[in-house]
Order: structure tokens, then C-alpha cells, then sequence
């Protein structure tokens, strides 16, 4: 079986890696970048996808990339602690959560992709322009004229999808909810435990702070900084580039006198080198992610708001998921719908929940009950309730502790493994002109 894939970001490449562990070996990944870069700032990666990638044999390679996330805390905009919870070994889980740098994370699946399939199965340069299907051959077309044919072709392009464009023309452009994103990284001293992630203020305007790396020789560690502000009065959605660096006048005159005893945000914000902004975008879920041979995975399946850190975990379940169902099926139509049928529903019910701003509700019912803060959080909070509230998008994103410590392995042993590689047509015929 020939797998195509478009997208070489942190979907495609835990891709091609999963089919290969699974003995899915003709994989061939088309990144349009001409070298994958190592770009970004600080994402964080989630027990459920810590495991997905210790299961890869990547275990060492992340752990020395990130840090361990140590606990993670909401504080209102006043700089009060609404709740604190233990995070990855801490809170019972048997793998760690990472807070990381995204360009290093790509950069260890990039070399273990080089490693183990080999520099000749990724294709640097390659941007998708087109793809049609003719039975059960699909056929994808670069901006530079040339074509490449195989029996499955994955969209992990991102959220700008050109494979999920060509299956849902008539979508339009992503869908902006009036934030502004300003993300930076500050080598500064740490802050709280070490490995805190924190969070301070509410949806429209607020603060996530955390370390990616461990303290160095200087006392300093690198320190992740989004700012997020509700700026769209008067103004069009800022442009959707990952690489879109601005200078740091706007989140000074924005967030530069928020200085708490535990964080002085202002120093922060003028120690960071570079600061890039970008709209919290996303999409509405879709009916369906396949036609026929193709489907979608990743950013290009599934755009969602960059709230409770789901993001790249989401994607590299993806992968997990449909390398698993591509081994074990008999055939890929099957394998195809087997993927759609788990992962579809469930990260459209990621996408839904965080625009209710997931298991940051916390902090908006702070804001709404006690606006110019509290003497006791119990004032504010029923018993019981800080914790029902962060327990429910736990379950909703598919890693609170017990389901995810008892789920069954996505690891296909050799023995199981039936491959569909059954050559057979599509049973859902294409429907456009082009699939
Ligand atoms: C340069 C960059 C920087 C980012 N920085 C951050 C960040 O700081 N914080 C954060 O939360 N998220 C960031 N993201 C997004 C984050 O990586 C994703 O939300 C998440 O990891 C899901 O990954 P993905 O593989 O589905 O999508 P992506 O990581 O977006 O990867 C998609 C890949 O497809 C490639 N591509 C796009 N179109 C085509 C095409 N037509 N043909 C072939 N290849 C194509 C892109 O170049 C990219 O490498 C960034 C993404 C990129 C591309």
C-alpha cells in the first residue's frame, strides 16, 4: 500500500512514523517548505499523545526536546489563584505531560522520519496543489507540475488545507473569534514550581506562561509566553501566518503593567527577542473528512482554538488511529471509515468545547462572579466545583487518568497486522469533477 501524505508539520510526520512502526513501509510525505524549519514557540504535548510517542520509541528524544509539566495553575486577572492541579506523573497519569518547543518537537519526529524511512520518502519542496482519484488511484499534483500516484493520500496540510479545500469548496476561510494571538519565548529566571504552567485572566484577555526548557547554568530557562486580546474593533483579522513577527508595542501598552509577586510580566515582555502574532482561528466541524481514498488528519481535519493544549496532541491521535486502522482492516475503504468513525466525533467535540473555552471556564465564572477579586476562592466557587469543571474537558479530550491509563495499546503487533492493502475501487465513489 502506497500512503501519501501532504503536510510535513507534527500530523504528517507522527504519521509516516506510525505507519512504519505498524509495517506500513510506502509512505512518501510532501512538505511544501523547501527544509523543514524549526518553528514556532512553546505547545504543550498531552499524556494521551506523550504515550502515542513513547509507544514510537521516542520517549528520550521528547523528554530531552521539553520539560515535564509540573502542575498547572489558573489565576484571575488580578493575579489570584482561582486552581491548581497536578499535571502528568503528578496527577496519576503513566506518561508525562510536555511543555516544548514546537520547531524542537518537529525536529525530533523530522530526524526519526529520516532515520527510519529515510531521507528519499520526504519530499522537501513539495507543495500539493491538486489531487484527483480515478478508482482506487489517487493522484496529487505539486505547484511545480510534477505528480505523484498511491492508494491513500492523508491532508495533514494545516489548517490553510489544500486537500481539505478540494473536498469542501465552498467552506470559505477560517473562522476568527476577534483575538489576536501575540506568542513569544524569554529566557528569564522561572517562576512558581519550575513547571508551572499558568494561566492568568479571562477569554479576550489573558496570559499562558511556561517553561520549555529546564533551568540552565545562567539560573534562566526558556519561558513560553502567549498573550491573548480581543482587538477587533475596527480592524480586519490580522493575517494567518504562523511567521508573522510584529514588534512588542501593542502587548506592551496591553499586558506591560501586569506584575504579580509570583510573575512580572512586563520584564517578560521586554526580554523576549521576537514577539509573532496570529488570530485565534478555527473551523466548524465537518460532516465528513474522506472521499473515496482521501482523507484529512491534523490541523487540516480539524482547526481548534489553541485552549487546553490540544492541538499537536490531537493530530499525532490522529495518526496513531489511522496507521492502527490501515495495519488491522482488509481493506482501506474500511480502514478509512474505521478512522473517521473514532476520530472525527471526537475532535469535533474538542473543536465545540473550546470555544466554550474548555477547562478554562474557571477563570470566566471568576470574572463574572468576582470582577474585582476575592478575599477566599471558596466565596466564589461552590465545593466541588473547580474540580467538575476541569474533570469534564479532561473526559471531553480524552485524557482524564483512568480511560487513558486502561485504553488498549495503538501499537499493532506484527502478528495482527492484515494490511489493507486490497487493491479493490472505492466503494464511495467520488462526487466532484476532481475526486
Ligand atoms: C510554521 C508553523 C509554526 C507554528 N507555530 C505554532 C505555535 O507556536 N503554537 C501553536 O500552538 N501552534 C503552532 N503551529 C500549529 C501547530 O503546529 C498545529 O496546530 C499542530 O501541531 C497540528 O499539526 P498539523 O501537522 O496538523 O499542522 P501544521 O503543524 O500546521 O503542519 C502542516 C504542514 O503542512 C505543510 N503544508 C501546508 N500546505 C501544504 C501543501 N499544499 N502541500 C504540502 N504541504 C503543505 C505546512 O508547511 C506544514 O509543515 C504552527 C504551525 C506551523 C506550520
Amino acid at each position: 500500500m502506497k500512503v501519501l501524505v501532504a503536510g510535513g508539520g507534527i500530523g504528517g510526520l507522527s504519521l509516516a512514523l506510525s505507519l512504519h512502526a505498524a509495517g506500513l513501509d510506502g509512505v512518501e510525505v510532501f512538505e511544501a517548505s523547501p527544509v523543514v524549519e524549526e518553528l514556532g514557540v512553546g505547545i504543550n504535548v498531552l499524556p494521551h499523545a506523550v504515550r502515542e510517542l513513547t509507544e514510537l520509541g521516542l520517549a528520550d528524544e521528547v523528554a530531552a526536546a521539553g520539560l515535564a509539566t509540573g502542575e498547572f495553575v489558573m489565576f484571575n486577572k488580578h493575579g489570584q489563584r482561582i486552581w491548581g492541579e497536578p499535571r502528568g506523573f503528578g496527577a496519576g497519569y503513566r506518561w508525562p505531560q510536555y511543555s516544548i518547543h514546537r520547531g524542537r518537537l518537529l525536529g525530533v519526529l523530522h530526524r526519526a522520519v529520516l532515520d527510519r524511512l529515510g531521507a528519499k520518502r520526504m519530499h522537501t519542496g513539495h507543495r500539493v496543489v491538486r489531487c484527483s482519484q480515478d478508482g482506487s488511484l489517487v493522484r496529487v499534483e505539486f505547484a511545480d507540475g510534477g505528480v505523484a500516484e498511491g492508494d491513500v493520500l492523508v491532508g495533514a496540510d494545516g489548517v490553510h488545507s489544500t486537500v481539505r479545500t478540494q473536498l469542501h469548496p465552498d467552506e470559505g476561510p477560517p473562522l476568527w473569534n476577534g483575538i489576536t494571538m501575540w506568542r513569544a519565548v524569554a529566557r528569564a529566571e522561572p517562576f512558581l514550581s519550575g513547571a508551572t504552567m499558568a494561566i492568568v485572566g479571562h477569554f479576550g484577555k489573558r496570559a499562558v506562561i511556561y517553561p520549555i526548557t529546564p533551568v540552565g547554568p545562567d539560573g534562566r530557562a526558556l519561558i513560553n509566553i502567549v498573550l491573548e486580546a480581543k482587538t477587533t474593533e475596527g480592524r480586519p483579522m490580522p493575517r494567518q501566518d504562523w511567521n508573522r513577527a510584529v514588534n512588542a508595542d501593542e502587548v506592551r501598552a496591553l499586558f506591560g503593567s501586569m506584575r504579580f509577586d509570583w510573575i512580572d510580566l512586563g520584564m517578560l515582555i521586554e526580554t523576549a527577542e521576537q514577539w509573532w502574532q496570529y488570530p485565534m482561528v478555527d473551523r466548524d466541524p465537518l460532516p465528513g473528512w474522506s472521499l473515496g481514498r482521501v482523507t484529512l488528519l491534523g490541523d487540516a481535519a480539524h482547526p481548534m482554538y489553541p485552549v487546553g493544549a490540544n492541538g499537536a496532541s490531537q493530530a499525532i491521535l490522529d495518526a496513531r488511529t489511522l496507521a492502527h486502522d490501515l495495519a488491522l482492516e482488509t481493506t482501506i475503504d474500511a480502514a478509512l471509515d474505521t478512522y473517521e468513525t473514532t476520530r472525527r466525533p471526537a475532535t469535533s467535540a474538542v473543536v465545540l468545547a473550546n470555544r466554550q473555552v474548555g477547562a478554562e471556564k474557571c477563570m470566566e465564572l471568576a470574572e463574572a462572579r468576582a470582577p474585582n477579586g476575592f478575599r477566599r476562592i471558596e466565596d466564589v466557587f461552590a465545593p466541588g466545583e473547580l474540580e467538575e469543571l476541569t474533570t469534564q474537558y479532561k473526559r471531553t479530550a480524552g485524557f482524564d487518568p483512568a480511560t487513558l491509563n486502561e485504553r488498549p495499546s495503538l501499537t499493532v503487533p506484527p502478528a495482527d497486522r492484515t494490511a489493507a492493502t486490497n487493491d479493490s475501487p472505492a466503494t464511495a465513489p467520488p462526487t466532484s469533477a476532481d475526486l
